[in-house]
């Protein structure tokens, strides 16, 4: 844990001079739940508001198995040696991730670890969804002040975190696997409707002609499934890769930084970032009310009012109103 006495001035500067122990030291104090690191953690956010920062964040989602650690560790592999600064940071517990193997992520992306140009943030071990997704923007913002180029923001595709992940994210891109035509492989229309870019993965050796039918069900469900006015015409856009054989890998990074240039050039860019920061204002407002909540005093009367409503004894609304005022009277 970080020393309670660290300047945090120090340890922006360090951040900014591309210090992987200080980057590390200051994701460590922004993941933290101690109100004092919390503070620090505020305090160094603000040191860092104004450095130069020009990362692309990519979203990265898709279901257990479908090659997600495979595609990274390739994908992040290629852009290294287009000389690009890659960092990469998962949302979901490790529990979630390694369904709570041993092995959990040590074996992940070994090649990719080893390379100097990227940084791998192992997942979270913390259970809390909502605490862990709303600190990740504040890594991400850390990282892209770091200078990372390319930050990919990775998530198992199961639902809640996606959303938060796309109020990160400056594209998002789903991984999926060829199929035998069931339909949109337990996908839910929500991700996929979130999706700038669908990656059909393991297009290799037997299931080439399986991924290209995939990919071709795919184009036609998801443009009629989103259409918005800030995607150039052909997308969201569909495509094959193979992350084991590497191949596709070109051509994927070059719809997303299409994608992202497209969206530069029509203001939508920047546009989507102000909205993501009013997201995260009023997100944090909400979580720290809800907060609130869990404080003794206040779960002592929500459970007793709880019972009461279940008795019948108050109406609901009531309740809920002696809650809401007893928060307002404490702040
Ligand atoms: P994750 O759970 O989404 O992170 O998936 P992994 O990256 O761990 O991959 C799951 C399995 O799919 C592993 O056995 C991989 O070797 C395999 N896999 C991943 N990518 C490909 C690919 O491009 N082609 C083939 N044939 N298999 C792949």
């Amino acid at each position: 844990m970080p020393s309670l006495t660290m300047n945090m001035q120090t340890l922006a500067n360090r951040i900014v001079a591309g210090d992987r122990r200080a980057l590390s030291r200051a994701i460590t104090l922004v993941e933290s739940s101690r109100e004092d690191h919390r503070e620090q953690a505020l305090e160094l956010s603000e040191h860092l508001r104004h450095s130069p920062k020009h990362a692309i964040r990519i979203g990265l989602s898709g279901t257990p198995g479908v090659g997600k650690s495979t595609f990274i560790e390739s994908f992040g592999m290629h852009l290294t040696a287009l000389d690009l600064r890659v960092a990469v940071i998962a949302v979901d517990p490790s529990s979630v991730r390694s369904g709570g193997s041993i092995l959990g992520d040590k074996t992940r992306m070994e090649r990719l670890s080893r390379n100097k140009n990227a940084f791998i943030r192992p997942s979270p071990s913390q259970s809390h969804l909502g605490g862990i997704a709303r600190r990740t923007r504040e890594v991400v913002n850390i990282c892209d002040a770091a200078g990372f180029d390319v930050i990919l923001i990775e998530t198992v595709g199961v639902g809640q975190s996606e959303t938060i992940v796309a109020q990160i994210s400056d594209l998002f891109a789903l991984l999926l696997a060829p199929a035998g035509g069931d339909e949109l492989q337990g996908v839910k229309r929500g991700i996929m409707e979130m999706a700038d870019l669908i990656l059909v993965n393991k297009a290799d050796g037997d299931l080439v002609a399986a991924a290209t039918r995939t990919c071709t069900d795919f184009t036609g469900a998801i443009r009629l499934l989103r259409k918005r006015p800030q995607d150039p015409d052909e997308y969201p856009k569909v495509l094959k890769v193979s992350a084991v054989q590497e191949s596709g890998l070109v051509d994927a990074w070059e719809a997303m930084t299409n994608l992202i240039d497209w969206r530069k050039e029509h203001g939508f860019f920047a546009h989507t970032r102000r909205e993501q920061a009013q997201f995260w204002f009023e997100e944090d407002v909400r979580q720290g009310l809800l907060a609130q909540l869990n404080a003794p005093k206040l779960e002592a009367l929500m459970k007793k009012l709880g019972q009461d409503v279940i008795n019948g004894t108050i109406l609901p609304e009531k309740a809920a109103g002696m809650v809401l005022n007893e928060i307002t009277q404490e702040t």
